[in-house]
């Protein structure tokens, strides 16, 4: 019955605030109208009681979508390469890039985007950048707005399974369970080659890659506590998608991220 219910009516929550006119914060969800008013709520909580600062604007839009739309993907596998300092974490993301498919000047020169901050000031983005992963190129539309994945959510019937098994590996946070939403849709998207993150909030260190070959790789320092800078790069095959075929997938298919629900143990990589 509920999973019936979910099917005949689905709703897309996007929430995004602004402070003192830049990006501070933004999440989506893909639900039932049970579910509807309680994520507003928490949506907007979230945005007011943000780490990065003040709210002066929060918006938050409801659509709802035609259940035939939605497309069911997988949840990548999660592992976590253990490494002690940011620099460690900086090595292995890049040959984690490399090893997917980016070229190693390609993944280095977006990373340091990343490093300095990746809007034309310097400042986060709201999306991510999109890079042409053969020559390096930016391929967003909007460099301050970056692409914007949105419409998705996990599928309620993994939800806790997904939950109980993050939890034993000390993993159950929002962080994590969004991200791994994200990067499910991200990895299913035409011509994906692999995506870089981390995140924004200041508390936050930890980061990941993820690609077809290996799915979601996590590394608990990609920057050091205190830095407000982050983001999002995703690098895209471009011979092998049209650039508006891919952002309609990202920013507009409504897609649930499902099992099977495959989390590994954390890894001490040996380098060299
Ligand atoms: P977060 O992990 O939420 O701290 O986000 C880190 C960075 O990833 C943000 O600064 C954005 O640039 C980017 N980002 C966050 N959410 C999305 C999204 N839904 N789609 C694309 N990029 C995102």
């Amino acid at each position: 019955m509920l999973a019936f219910r979910v099917m005949t009516s689905l709703y897309s929550v996007r929430m995004h605030a602004r402070s003192e006119g830049e990006h501070l914060c933004g999440a989506e969800r893909l639900l039932s109208g049970d579910g509807l008013e309680q994520a507003c709520l928490d949506l907007v909580r979230r945005a007011l009681q943000h780490e990065r600062g003040q709210a002066d604007q929060v918006r938050v839009s409801i659509d709802r979508i035609n259940p035939d739309a939605i497309v069911r993907v997988e949840l990548p596998t999660l592992e976590t390469w253990l490494c002690d300092q940011v620099e460690q974490g900086r090595r292995l993301a890049l040959a984690s890039l490399v090893e997917a498919g980016v070229p190693n000047h390609v993944a280095a020169t977006a990373m340091e985007q990343l490093v300095s901050g990746p809007a034309p000031g310097g400042g986060v983005m709201r999306g991510a950048m999109l890079v042409d992963v053969s020559s390096g190129e930016r391929l967003e539309p909007d460099p301050a707005r970056g692409v914007r994945v949105s419409r998705m959510d996990l599928d309620p019937a993994v939800g806790d399974d997904l939950r109980r098994r993050l939890k034993t590996l000390g993993l159950d946070n929002a962080h994590v369970r969004e991200a791994l939403v994200l990067a499910a849709k991200v990895l299913a998207a035409p011509g994906m080659v692999a995506e870089l993150c981390w995140s924004d909030d200041p508390g936050y260190t930890a980061g990941y890659v993820a690609a077809p070959p290996f799915g979601y790789r996590r590394f608990p320092h990609l920057k050091q506590v205190g830095d407000p800078l982050g983001g999002r790069v995703f690098f895209v095959d471009r011979s092998r998608t049209g650039l508006d075929a891919l952002i309609q997938f990202l920013e507009r298919t409504p897609v649930l991220a499902g099992g099977p629900v495959r989390l590994l143990g954390a890894r001490q990589i040996r380098e060299g």
